[in-house]
């Protein structure tokens, strides 16, 4: 028994885009609200969370994130690892228990040096840093944490190679473009899809719905969520359209009980 929480649904934007005055950035919809993309999930004893968004802070304050066992980082851009710093707090009520967090190896150098501090090797006064230990994933790899066995794979983000993540029950695809062959294998028949999807119009980094559409067809799950969705996705449109393929919005506090 487990869970699924959608933290963040959003863009690297999020969503309402500072000053835009469209029809979803004014939504009264609180599902068009949509913070910076990430997921937390409880399976097999275990609390993972996947990428630490700008908005990790609220997203574990509205979740009550208060463990987390590992922490993965689909890759380095902006909207999926600064929030990074706030992971010290989840540390101090570990009383200070070391996380690790599973990353590639261009993601694990970007992390470094972005927050060099962390891994500088100087005591701190008055404050503390995240305590964390980095562990490089290869393209093909598993994450095994006791019971809870996650396979790795790669994924294309227009030219950046994104790690994805498989459990027995979901399969996390983020900042998405191309999918190779090799990890479509892996994915196959996955029960629940969490597929990031931009918008309708093309994007050279990111799927459109259409694209998600046609990979679902293929890889096949039980259920998908759409996720890291922009301003032109209006939650009940995109509902309505997809609801009979069985494929669905995620929206911020979406959770799945597994
Ligand atoms: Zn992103
Ligand atoms: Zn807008
Ligand atoms: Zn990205």
């Amino acid at each position: 028994m487990g869970k699924i929480v959608f933290l963040g649904t959003g863009t690297s934007t999020g969503v309402p885009l500072i000053g835009c005055k469209c029809s979803v950035c004014t939504s009264e919809n609180p599902k068009n609200k949509r913070l910076r993309t990430s997921l937390y999930f409880e399976h097999k004893n275990k609390k993972v969370l996947i990428d630490v968004t700008p908005d990790f802070r609220t997203q574990a304050l509205n979740n009550d994130i208060t463990y987390l066992d590992a922490v993965l980082i689909t890759h380095s851009h902006a909207d999926h690892i600064n929030g990074f710093d706030d992971i010290r707090q989840i540390n101090y009520l570990m009383k200070w228990k070391e996380i690790p967090v599973f990353l590639n190896l261009p993601s694990s150098l970007e992390l470094q040096m972005r927050f060099d501090y962390i891994f500088r090797d100087t005591p701190q006064l008055g404050g503390g840093k995240p305590i964390v230990k980095l562990h490089v994933l290869e393209d093909y790899d598993e994450i095994v944490l006791d019971e809870l066995k996650i396979k790795t794979f790669i994924h294309f983000h227009g030219k950046i190679k994104v790690s994805g993540f498989s459990t027995d029950l979901f399969t996390y695809i983020t900042d998405c473009s191309f999918i190779p062959s090799e990890s479509l294998e892996i994915i196959k028949n996955t029960k629940i899809l969490i597929l990031g999807t931009l918008r309708y119009l093309p994007h050279s980094t990111h799927l459109t719905i259409s694209e998600a559409i046609n990979l679902v067809k293929y890889i096949k799950p039980e259920i998908t969520y759409l996720t890291h969705m922009g301003h032109d996705i209006d939650y009940d449109k995109l509902y309505n359209e997809l609801k009979d393929k069985n494929i669905f919005p995620a929206y911020d506090g979406l959770t799945i009980e597994i």
